[in-house]
């Protein structure tokens, strides 16, 4: 058969290719988004789908180039929107050249502060390799830890030079395909052309614009008497007076109708339809630390004996959570909205608008009420990005606050953007508190936006040792006052969390009960590794701090049971490296850990305290987790390489977590007598046998 189909035809007309993201938190998702937009403007087609969505694209016969935006979650697994496809491409019985037609592009979002930096990007790109497939541009490691935008910028920059040559390539092989077919097929006047070659029609090249006004009458240059320092709203030379390059605007895509009559109530569970959400009461609250100690941690019990919550020490649950009321009300003032706030809001995606895929209208219940909108739909605290800020520009009457807005946003304000918007927390409210004359439409905050993400937590009791409940543990955060923000504020979910238990009655042993018990909303996020070892005989080495503690009390807890249960069984050692501050002040479960050990359940515990005064002996004891595992490094060692147990790590991502895997190395390094890379590959295989495993947190 030798012809040009329709279809073919139409599709080489425009230069399209197939956009995949996975998103947990909706960064992959807005990054997805802000490619889609690109393209656009380069004359581009982009096809946008979740990874989840596998019956609305098929790579088996994808012809275009695909482009894959994909970030990680829990220990190293790829978001839960893009399992299924995983799945599918793990598939052992897949041929070598499964996708030997494929080219594509992969930009892996991760935080380097946890081991499985990327690693959810890293399974995808490994998996296409070995099927076949080949990268038409270079894979990037987007690091949340020192922010996204330092590689997701330039990797996509430099994706539509990339793209751009794949298509010429493509009109190059097509050309040659072309004259063959004409040698081989004289005597036929059509020819086919092969499905994956597309024409390159035009190039576009709009990226940023710059802006020159010359130097504005601006807030940025200090007037007399005004202060010299940068802040949120001025800025000094040279980029008080310097031209900008800033984002091109992004197109508006949303139309927003807020009608008249009141809004139906909306359910918590049509925000997430397909999850099984569980409302639960919140039986008892009690505070493990001090009133002195440096941070407040609450433990929640929650009453599941109503529900079909099945869950294993070591998973976690998620806690749906509103905005703070106070907020939504402020935000609703400065939108002038406050009069509609039960009037309900009907969404549509504008007729003209080329984005697909990733919109407000897929998470936003339809009919709700635009109050229901702000508390429980939108992360109003998310940083806004840099996108958002020029879009805000836009609505900014006063020449001089606009100028600023375009200067936080450009490419020459990025260090100003990290000190005074990305360091300081900084939300949407505080800068239309900061600069007054920006008067967005609410469209805009729903396009810029992302999804408010419920919260996890790790349990921290086992179902054998407390039936029907379900326990979990926080830290209260607290974000300090700054100079975009005059008032402190606490985290959206534990200042909510801390809210709610706080109106509780008799008090005792800090202990509050209720007399009437509050209700939360939650659903089960099953972890894929951390749990305890199918064989009880194996030792196991936990290690965490603070709150990380949380899942090795259900781990301990589910033992103490077995034991009791299964009487002849074999266990194994369980050591614990736990780390606080004081001893007096948050030394969490202190009377518990004690129980375990008195019962044998915890046959080792080495307890640090990073703040206690020094001793008066000279011998300081060991300060943090990682000081505790080397001072018992030949039996971490031999657990690990000799009797094949397990290391489970959990809770801060930024500084414990490091610190332990370089202790780890460390120990492998003077134990082994090798050098620095040859422990880190010992460490690595570990990691690769599944018996080095970590929960942690930013
Ligand atoms: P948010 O309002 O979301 O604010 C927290 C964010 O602000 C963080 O990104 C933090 O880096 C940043 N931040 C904090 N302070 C400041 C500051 N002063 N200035 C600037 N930025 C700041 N947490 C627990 O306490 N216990 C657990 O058992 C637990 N288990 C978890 C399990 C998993 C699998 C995951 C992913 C997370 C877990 N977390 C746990 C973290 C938890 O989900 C929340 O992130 C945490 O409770 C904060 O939520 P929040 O809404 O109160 O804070």
């Amino acid at each position: 058969m030798f012809g040009i189909s329709r279809r073919t035809m139409c599709e080489t007309l425009k230069r399209r290719f197939l956009l995949l993201y996975g998103t947990q938190q909706g960064q992959s998702k807005a990054i997805a988004e802000e490619i889609c937009q690109q393209a656009e403007q380069r004359g581009l087609v982009a096809d946008v789908f979740s990874l989840k969505d596998t019956n609305e694209f098929s790579l088996e016969k994808e012809k275009a180039p695909v482009v894959i935006v994909i970030s990680t979650t829990g220990t190293g697994d790829p978001p839960d929107d893009a399992q299924k496809f995983v799945k599918k491409i793990k598939d052992k019985d897949l041929p070598e050249d499964y996708f030997a037609h494929l080219r594509y592009g992969l930009l892996a979002l991760g935080d380097s502060e946890y081991t499985y930096f990327c690693n959810g990007g890293k399974v995808v790109d490994r998996r296409l390799e070995e099927l076949g497939a080949r990268r038409f541009y270079d894979t990037g490691y987007a690091d949340d830890c020192v922010g996204l935008e330092l590689v997701v910028e330039p990797w996509i920059k430099d994706l539509w030079s990339a793209l751009e040559r794949e298509f010429s390539s493509r009109v190059e092989n097509e050309k040659i395909i072309r004259e063959m077919n004409n040698v081989t097929n004289a005597n036929h006047n059509m020819v086919e052309i092969p499905g994956n070659l597309d024409v390159h029609i035009q190039t576009i090249s709009l990226e940023r614009q710059p802006v020159s006004d010359g130097p504005p009458p601006n807030k940025a240059t200090p007037d007399a008497g005004q202060e010299a320092e940068p802040s949120l709203v001025h800025s000094v030379p040279p980029l008080s007076s310097c031209s900008l390059n800033i984002p091109a605007l992004p197109a508006p895509y949303l139309d927003v109708q807020i009608l008249d009559c009141a809004a139906k109530e909306s359910d918590l569970s049509s925000l997430y339809p397909e999850k099984e959400i569980f409302t639960v009461p919140i039986r008892q609250a009690k505070t493990l630390t001090t009133q002195d100690a440096v941070k407040t941690t609450l433990m929640l019990e929650l009453d599941i004996s109503d529900t079909t919550i099945d869950f294993q020490p070591g998973d976690s649950f998620a806690v749906l959570c509103p905005n703070p009321p106070g907020e939504v009300a402020d935000l609703l003032n400065k939108l002038g909205l406050s009069d509609k706030k039960d009037g309900q809001v009907c969404l549509s995606v504008k007729p003209q608008a080329k984005k697909r895929g990733t919109l407000a209208t897929d998470y936003i219940p339809e009919k709700c009420s635009l109050l229901y909108l702000l508390t429980w739909c939108l992360e109003i605290r998310a940083l806004p990005k840099k996108a958002f800020l020029r879009a805000l520009a836009e609505q900014t009457s006063d020449v001089a606050e606009r100028r600023r807005l375009q200067e936080l946003c450009s490419k020459q304000g990025n260090s100003d953007y990290n000190s005074f918007i990305r360091d300081q927390a900084i939300s949407v409210l505080d800068l239309l508190n900061a600069f007054p004359s920006c008067r967005p439409p609410l469209g805009l905050l729903l396009e810029h936006l992302p999804r408010l993400q419920p919260r996890s937590y790790s349990a921290a009791s086992s179902r054998l040792f407390h039936p029907g409940k379900l326990c979990f543990i926080f830290n209260v955060v607290n974000f300090a006052p700054c100079c975009g923000r005059r008032a402190a504020r606490k985290g959206v979910c534990t200042g909510w969390l801390s809210d709610l238990v706080r109106g509780s009655t008799d008090t005792s042993d800090n202990i509050n009960t209720f007399a009437a018990e509050p209700q939360i909303s939650i659903f089960l996020r099953p972890s894929t590794l951390f749990h305890l070892p199918l064989d009880s005989s194996v030792p196991i080495i936990m290690v965490g701090a603070g709150t990380g503690i949380s899942p090795f009390m259900g781990f301990l807890q589910h033992r103490e049971m077995q034991r009791q249960q299964q009487r002849g069984c074999v266990f194994g050692d369980t050591w614990l490296f736990f780390g606080c501050r004081s001893h007096e002040k948050d030394y969490l479960f202190g009377d518990e850990l004690r129980r375990f050990v008195a019962n044998g359940t915890l046959t080792h515990v080495k307890v640090s305290f990073s703040r206690e005064p020094p001793c008066t002996d000279d011998k300081e004891p060991p300060k943090y987790v990682q000081d505790y595992l080397k001072v018992f490094s030949r039996d971490v060692f031999r657990i690990l390489t000799q009797e094949n147990g397990y290391f489970y790590v959990c809770g801060d991502a930024k500084n414990m977590a490091k610190d332990v895997h370089a202790a780890l190395t460390e120990i492998f390094c003077a134990e082994l007598g090798v050098d620095k890379l040859e422990a880190m590959k010992r460490v690595t295989s570990l990691r690769d046998e599944r018996r080095y495993i970590q929960d942690v947190w930013g």
